[in-house]
């Protein structure tokens, strides 16, 4: 690992599921973390609001409520010396037809401003929290970072742009820049969109849970706890400027498994209502995370029992279940 004090740091996208507990996570190390977030519609601001709670007790940390687009980054800049990039219009489904201008401008656009702000800054490093949707729908399993991207959804391409600028400014100008491709992560805060949030939210409810598809589509689980800590390690992680990871927690299972330990978890029968598989969603995901094993030292150590026990729990906290 690198030897260097972090001082400040900016999150973007901090107000987030992943921002908020990567902020918790710098803060309790010390770290001061400039937060800047739009709050965007995607989904009600009262989850992100609550995601803050403890941030706002913490004198380490302060929020900028603003786009990145429309902040005054040389200010902001000034002083900082990593970026971790979260800040995205996120979600598969919604990215076609006329929503993909917010895509666009929230992901590649915002991207490319961050980084031609960071040309002329002496950053330690630029974290991109990229995804696995930039493989699209492949058979060759498990993904390596090597492998031809090949993204089938447009939140799959505008994520792609992003990663692509932020290696090239790597090459052209030096930013160190690092691309991190999570995938499917879940645990406490976990958008409202996502499927283990929704499941489990209708399974208290007793209302039926929807799934697309045949329930036989796996993906490759990642807890916030591992992703937060891989995302920090790329911050120092000596080799790791100009690279891309995957970080997948190496719980691969199909979505019918994820809903029988569910149903045990939660004592409760669930229904299931199947319907069409959605436009951009892939069959599996599966990564190979030989590379961040050795470069950022990434053990996933939580099983999706536990960690799904533990978004349960949230759940139940969140709503008064
Ligand atoms: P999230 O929607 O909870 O967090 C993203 C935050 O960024 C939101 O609070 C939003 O208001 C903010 N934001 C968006 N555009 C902004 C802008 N232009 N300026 C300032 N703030 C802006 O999503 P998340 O699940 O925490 O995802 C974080 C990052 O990880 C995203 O880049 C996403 O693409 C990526 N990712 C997430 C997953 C996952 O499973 N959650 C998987 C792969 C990649």
């Amino acid at each position: 690992f690198k030897h260097y004090i972090i001082m400040k740091v900016l999150v973007t996208g901090a107000a987030g599921f992943i921002g908020s507990h990567l902020s918790e996570k710098l803060v309790s190390e010390g770290i001061e973390v400039i937060g800047i977030d739009s709050f965007l519609d995607y989904y009600p601001r009262q989850f992100k609001e609550k995601n803050l709670t403890n941030l706002k007790k913490s004198k380490n940390f302060k929020l900028i409520e603003s786009s990145i687009t429309e902040a005054d980054l040389p200010a902001i800049l000034s002083d900082i010396n990593v970026v971790f990039h979260l800040a995205a219009q996120a979600g598969v489904r919604s990215s076609w037809g006329k929503q993909f201008s917010i895509y666009a401008k929230n992901n590649i656009e915002a991207t490319q401003v961050l980084l031609e702000n960071l040309k002329n800054c002496n950053i330690e490093r630029f974290v991109y929290a990229s995804s696995s949707s930039v493989y699209g729908d492949t058979s060759k399993l498990p993904m390596d970072e090597e492998d031809t991207p090949h993204p089938i959804s447009p939140y799959g391409v505008s994520k792609l742009a992003g990663e692509h600028l932020s290696l090239l400014y790597y090459k052209n100008y030096s930013v160190p820049s690092v691309a991190l491709r999570f995938f499917t992560v879940y645990g406490p805060r976990q958008r409202p969109d996502m499927a283990f949030h929704k499941f489990l939210k209708n399974i208290f409810e007793d209302k039926p849970i929807e799934v697309y598809g045949n329930g036989e589509q796996t993906r490759d689980f990642t807890y916030i706890a591992d992703i937060v800590d891989a995302t920090y390690s790329a911050a120092f992680a000596n080799g790791a400027e100009g690279q891309v990871f995957n970080l997948g927690g190496g719980s691969r299972m199909k979505l019918k498994e994820i809903l029988n330990i569910m149903q045990k978890l939660c004592g409760k029968e669930i229904k299931i209502n199947y319907s069409e598989t959605q436009k951009g969603d892939v069959k599996h995901t599966f990564a190979n995370t030989a590379k961040a094993r050795k470069i950022l030292h990434f053990h996933p150590s939580t099983s999706v029992e536990e960690g799904i026990a533990s978004e349960m729990e949230w759940i139940k906290e969140f709503y008064g279940f």
